[in-house]
């Protein structure tokens, strides 16, 4: 297969693209390497696919005028997971400018291009923050009570809304996928579980929301691979060829357009997160606690049924094997700097 996975040098991107490389796929990566967190990661991971047979690296932002449509018209690829964006809950009370350029105008940019050069599935990484603070536990693709506390939150939901109709109206089978709090090697400088180890080994105090008792559906980087891995060959099919499309199909595996939460269903407090963390680097945090920040939600926690529906049971890692590997892969890599 062509294919074409935006924000390749971000964590999931990179580790995506791995795995579709390994396969024997041509994968065309396209990134802009923001300066949201240490630049050098990014380059370090993009060079390790370049490394691969198979990678064509594009540097470049989706909001650029053209940019995406000549891509695409070039490549002609038959699957694009459009994982750019500007990330980061709280970043958004900062700079919403930088999530209405990349996660607004970038996401648009990218469906008008594939409206312009159909592909086989379109797939687009949303968030557990879309569901926002007012839902029921767990979290259901067909709760309607969304609320988006963040601005991060409501441009995701707009980038599903766009989606939807773009499927709706052009046919392009689409699949959004609502991601629970992914951690692992390669991981988000800017996400607790990298701030923590950071600030562990310098013996700086580390600030726990919530008092600790936040959960979160921590979701290990290989189980969520495998997991797309498999959604990209689960295409919807085209309207007219199987059920009605609406909103009330979202739970349907023959619907043009699917919102899919990945997650492990299997929230986890901070406070347990932190005494994983601990054994795993040998070391104890001095913890200070602090409320919880504004737009932040006490809990997430995924259904899973409908993932396990479309493409069955999917590993999930429990933290105590996903956090050590990240201690060694973090270890690994700043001793290698
Ligand atoms: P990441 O920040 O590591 O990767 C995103 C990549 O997109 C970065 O390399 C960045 O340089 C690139 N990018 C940003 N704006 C761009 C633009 N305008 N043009 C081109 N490239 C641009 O984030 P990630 O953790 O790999 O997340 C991937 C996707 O999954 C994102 O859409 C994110 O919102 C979503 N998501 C992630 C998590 C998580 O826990 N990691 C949870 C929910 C949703």
């Amino acid at each position: 297969m062509r294919v074409l996975v935006t924000g390749s040098a971000g964590f999931i991107g990179y580790h995506l693209g791995r795995r579709l490389l390994a396969e024997g796929h041509a994968v065309t990566g396209l990134d802009a390497f923001s300066d949201y967190y240490d630049v050098g990661l990014k380059r370090a991971r993009h060079a390790d696919l370049a490394n691969r047979p198979g990678f064509t690296p594009v540097e470049g932002r989706l909001e650029t005028p053209g940019l995406l449509r000549d891509l695409l018209t070039g490549m002609k690829p038959e699957i694009v997971v459009h994982l750019a964006a500007q990330a980061g809950v709280r970043y958004s009370l900062e700079n919403p400018q930088a999530y209405a350029d990349s996660n607004l105008t970038g996401s648009f940019n990218l469906l008008e291009a594939v409206r312009a050069n159909p592909v086989r599935h379109l797939l687009l990484a949303s968030t557990s923050s879309a569901y926002g603070g007012n839902t029921a536990l767990p979290f259901r693709e067909t709760d309607r009570a969304v609320s988006p506390l963040t601005f991060y939150a409501a441009t995701k939901l707009a980038m599903e809304a766009m989606a939807h109709s773009y499927s709706h109206l052009f046919g392009i089978p689409t699949t959004a996928f609502r991601f629970f709090t992914v951690y692992g090697p390669w991981g988000r400088p800017d996400m607790a579980l990298f701030l923590f180890t950071r600030k562990i080994l310098a013996g700086e105090p580390i600030e726990v929301f919530a008092g600790g008792a936040a959960e979160r559906d921590f979701t290990y980087i290989d189980d969520l691979v495998e997991a797309v891995r498999r959604l990209v060959d689960a295409v919807p099919p085209l309207p007219g060829e199987g059920e009605p499309v609406g909103p009330e199909d979202t739970l349907s595996p023959s619907a043009a357009y699917r919102l899919v939460n990945i997650g492990g269903g299997r929230p986890v407090r901070l406070d347990a997160m932190i005494d994983t963390l601990e054994r795993a680097l040998g070391r104890p945090a001095e913890r200070i606690l602090k409320p919880l920040p504004p737009g932040d939600v006490p809990r997430t926690q995924a259904s899973t049924e409908l993932l396990r529906r479309l493409v069955g049971a999917v590993p999930e890692t429990p933290i105590t094997t996903g956090i050590p590997a990240f201690v060694t892969w973090y270890r690994d890599y700043y001793a290698a700097r």
